[in-house]
């Protein structure tokens, strides 16, 4: 009842003419991919050209952050009404990158959550737990609070509006992959927070994805998992032929 989301997060990378390169490959090498989604997040200085050449493909376009408001003196930020007018369909909220470099708490990220559902952008809440928590055998709860602070006081049907990324920092970049087996108990454990939060229909319907140097070696076993509903890629999204490989992740679930 899910249709898998291949999303890929190119970051800080990609200059307009590496962006074009990029998107000419992934639309060269696509094929059908009816029975999956496809979502390039490119930079916010790229996301025009590939705008322009993804329109009337399968593959849809998102940004990697969004600002609160609307409009107004906020400088250097980019406003969700400026993201629809670019052709955005999604953005992630809530990258480990942004928590950790810039600052951002969950206070925010859940206001981040609601412009983007405001604006009729498909939010991608990235959660994930860091190494001295995994350790400490706190990652559950770790992950389950910044779940339920980005969701605080939202209606299910709010909530039927988001992705949620699993995306463990330890794994992020690193080439250190969560296990299949401990990223489905993972997932498993976000699904029945949701179903607290949202009801268990709303719940079994949500998109939620892995992230961490996930590469076309993995993917198949990752995607064998209950689930997990598809991938947030960075590194391995960066190149027409390993983004490929795990678009076209072979459909082994049962
Ligand atoms: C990411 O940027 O969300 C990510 C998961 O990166 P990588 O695939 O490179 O680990």
């Amino acid at each position: 009842m899910r249709t898998p989301l291949l999303a890929g997060n190119w970051k800080m990378y990609k200059t307009t003419g590496e962006a074009r390169e990029l998107v000419e490959g992934l639309l060269h090498g696509l094929g059908d991919v009816s029975d999956r989604k496809v979502l390039v997040c490119p930079p916010f200085t790229a996301l025009h050209t590939v705008r322009d050449l993804v329109q009337g493909t399968p593959i849809a376009l998102g940004a990697q952050d969004v600002y609160i408001e609307p409009q107004g003196a906020f400088t250097g930020a980019i406003s969700p009404v400026m993201l629809r007018d670019l052709g955005c369909t999604y953005v992630i909220v809530g990258h480990s990158e942004r928590r950790a470099i810039f600052g951002e708490g969950d206070d925010l990220i859940g206001k981040k959550v609601r412009a983007a559902l405001t604006h009729d952008l498909m939010p991608i809440l990235c959660v994930g737990e860091t190494k001295p928590q995994r350790d400490a055998g706190e990652a559950e709860t770790i992950v389950v609070a910044q779940v339920r602070a980005a969701l605080a006081g939202m209606t299910p049907d709010q909530i039927a509006r988001i992705v949620i990324a699993y995306e463990p920092v330890w794994a992020i970049g690193t080439g250190d992959t969560a296990t299949p087996v401990d990223a489905q108990a993972m997932h498993a454990t976000i699904r029945q927070t949701l179903g607290e939060l949202a009801g268990t229909d709303v719940a079994a319907a949500i998109n939620i994805l892995y992230g961490g140097s996930v590469k076309p070696d993995n993917i198949d076993d990752l995607m064998a998992q209950p689930d997990i509903d598809g991938s947030l890629v960075g590194g391995a999204s960066l190149k027409a032929d390993s983004f490929l490989r795990i678009v076209h992740f072979l459909p082994t679930r049962g």
